[in-house]
């Protein structure tokens, strides 16, 4: 038996949608990505979307249309996948990283402040796990220094702040569509934004910063004509993957349910656990739960974990901070110390969450957990 700590859900549905498409006359873009566009907008009460090849390519989009470039520093937690700090790179800028708020595993908004400088253009704060950051806060700060607020929601498509979906809060948020996210594509992202003029720009850069569109153009020479306006990439998504993104979509509150319910389970069983913290849920949020991590404190984290690996139990750690990775270290990042992330690192274990998760495999999970941490 293994049990992983993220899979995905297809059923015959699902198969049926991309079937469709591959008896179509669009394999990539046609009606199917503006449809999946539109479902995601909907659901998260956004005005635009521009859907893309990755996650990865969602953030780098969103910091191309923030204009951030060389010189220009981004703040955002250490406590991450890569790719939040890396999309400042591809454009030239800075990542700074600020320490994360102890109970929520979030970046904390004193943190964020303490990093500002005249150099500061943008925050990029993730909602760790599907739990929303405090972003009355975070935005009270970025509008008091004109920062751009672009949201990972790698973490949290389906995640509530103050009864709002997360997706149209800040000027851009994005998701991605990884088999272990919420829905999947395959491959796949989304940026979010109420934005007209983000839109354009989002739009241009997944095509080469290539239009079509008379109205942007500089001349219209004939039928044929075409400009690139700016430097773009190839990020576009097909629309064999859109039709499944769409009929992930239908089933997402299903997702959502059974994952709310299977952190109820592992908060309850854990809750009086000796050497188990369980995560702390902020007022004001509904998490989407992407991950559920635990913290083991009094026993050795390690040993935990290979314990639970070798007995079949597909446990992770999410995330070692950023800038500990070698890259960072080469450059520039060496003297970086965020206590809080470096601390809790140290003690997080993420255990197995998913839609097709069985009671069984998670009693199995429960007993395991509670067993290695007693040693
Ligand atoms: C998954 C993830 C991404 C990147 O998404 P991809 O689709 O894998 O490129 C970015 N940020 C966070 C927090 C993620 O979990």
């Amino acid at each position: 038996m293994y049990i992983p700590y993220g899979r995905q859900s297809v059923n015959d549905n699902d198969i049926q949608a991309v079937t469709e498409v591959l008896k179509s006359d669009f394999l990539t873009t046609g009606p199917k990505v503006a449809e999946f566009e539109y479902c995601v907008a909907k659901y998260t009460n956004t005005r635009y979307a521009v859907a893309v090849s990755n996650g990865t390519a969602a953030l780098h989009a969103a910091c191309f249309a923030a204009g951030i470039g060389p010189g220009d520093e981004v703040i955002t937690t250490p406590i991450t996948f890569a790719a939040s700090a890396n999309c400042v790179l591809y454009c030239g800028g800075t990542p700074v990283f600020a320490d994360i708020n102890p109970k929520t595993y979030n970046i904390s908004p004193e943190a964020i402040e303490e990093k500002i400088t005249s150099r500061t253009k943008a925050v990029i704060p993730v909602h760790f796990t599907g739990q929303a950051c405090e972003m009355d806060e975070i935005r009270r700060i970025a509008k008091r220094y004109g920062l751009i607020v672009i949201e990972d929601g790698a973490h949290a498509l389906g995640a509530e702040y103050k009864g709002d979906k997360i997706g149209g809060l800040s000027e851009m948020t994005t998701f991605s569509f990884h088999p272990v996210k919420h829905i999947t594509t395959g491959e796949g992202g989304m940026i979010l934004t109420n934005d007209e003029e983000l839109y354009k720009k989002l739009s241009l850069f997944r095509t080469h910063g290539i239009t079509r569109n008379p109205d942007f153009m500089t001349e219209n020479q004939g039928d044929w004509y075409y400009e690139q306006l700016d430097l773009g990439y190839n990020y576009r998504i097909s629309d064999i993957q859109c039709a499944l993104g769409i009929s992930q979509m239908q089933r997402l509150p299903e997702f959502l349910k059974k994952r709310r319910k299977i952190a109820a389970v592992y908060n309850k069983a854990f809750r009086d656990t000796e050497g188990i913290l369980i995560p702390e849920q902020a007022e004001g949020t509904l998490n989407s739960w992407h991950l559920y991590v635990i913290q083991v404190i009094g026993g050795d984290r390690k040993e935990v974990f290979d314990r639970l690996r070798r007995q079949g139990v597909g446990v992770n750690v999410h995330y070692i901070p950023v800038y500990k990775h070698p890259y960072y270290q080469k450059n520039g990042y060496s003297q970086v110390y965020c206590k809080n992330a470096e601390e809790i690192y140290g003690r997080m274990i993420s255990l197995p969450i998913y839609p097709d998760l069985t009671e069984e495999e998670q009693e199995y999970v429960i007993e395991r957990v509670k067993e290695a941490v007693r040693g």
